[in-house]
């Protein structure tokens, strides 16, 4: 059993459907969730921290299930949605004085070590902040609490490629301390660096779930980059849906 399952997880919205999305993430593995605009990415995630109801399907954590324990749960992952969800005219340092009271499993040293990793400095306030400082200080809030699940919307989108880089190589970093990490984007390149495993969505059904290796072997041709591949499913799906 994975560390977090999703099992039939449906969603109807007036214009998409979320379709039967099941999948489970291994602990201490870098899953890479794909898809293009609009394929059911954010909507699986917001399922996945109970940020919507789904219409049918299942989730579960440390094996115990969503409901009934999302508080339990909250306590051991950590998530970024890409918004600011933090006073933006309060520093850093009080934000984090607030934040702190809400966890107990809380650690100031753990909170200090990824300050200095991240270069984030407590005098400043979210507003003053770079795309790639305010996911930096997501992360930080979420390890601060020693999050053994981090589940992260689109964390490098928006960002300059050498701030990409940098956080794609925090990832390395927390996965080898244990950290399991499931994020989701469209730019392929952030797959090519640090996925483990691939999961592919497309129009609110997924597609592929396996290892980026068995994900070349099996639908990559002689000489193409996981880039190509790609593209080419993307195109050749998109032309299936026409003629259908
Ligand atoms: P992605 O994250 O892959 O870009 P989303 O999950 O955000 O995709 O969106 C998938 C589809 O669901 C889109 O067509 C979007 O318009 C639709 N959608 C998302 N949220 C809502 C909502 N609250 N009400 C109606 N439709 C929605």
């Amino acid at each position: 059993m994975g560390i977090v399952e999703v099992k039939n997880v449906s969603k109807i919205y007036p214009t998409f459907r979320l379709k039967d999305v099941s999948f489970s993430l291994e602990a201490g593995k870098i899953t890479g969730f794909v898809g293009r605009n609009g394929s059911g990415k954010t909507t699986t995630i917001k399922a996945m921290l109970n940020l919507i109801h789904p219409d049918d399907g299942k989730i579960a954590y440390f094996g115990m299930p969503l409901a009934g324990h999302e508080t339990e749960i909250k306590q051991r992952i950590g998530y970024s949605m890409g918004t600011v969800s933090w006073y933006p005219r309060e520093t850093i340092r009080e934000i984090v004085k607030v934040t702190r009271t809400f966890y107990t499993s809380w650690d100031d040293d753990a909170y200090k070590r990824y300050a200095s990793l991240f270069g984030l400095e407590d005098n400043k306030k979210p507003i003053e902040l770079s795309a790639g400082m305010k996911v930096k200080f997501n992360l930080l809030l979420a390890l601060s609490h020693r999050a053994e699940v981090l589940i992260l919307d689109e964390p490098t989108s928006g960002l300059d490629p050498f701030s990409r880089n940098e956080l794609l190589g925090v990832f390395h970093t927390l996965k080898d301390q244990g950290v399991t990490i499931f994020f989701s984007t469209h730019i392929i390149s952030d797959l090519e660096q640090c996925a483990d495993t691939i999961l592919y969505i497309h129009d609110g059904a997924i597609q592929a779930d396996c290892s980026k290796k068995a994900f070349m072997q099996e639908y990559g041709q002689a000489g193409e980059t996981l880039e190509t591949i790609l593209l080419r499913l993307e195109r050749w799906r998109d032309r299936e849906a026409f003629f259908k």
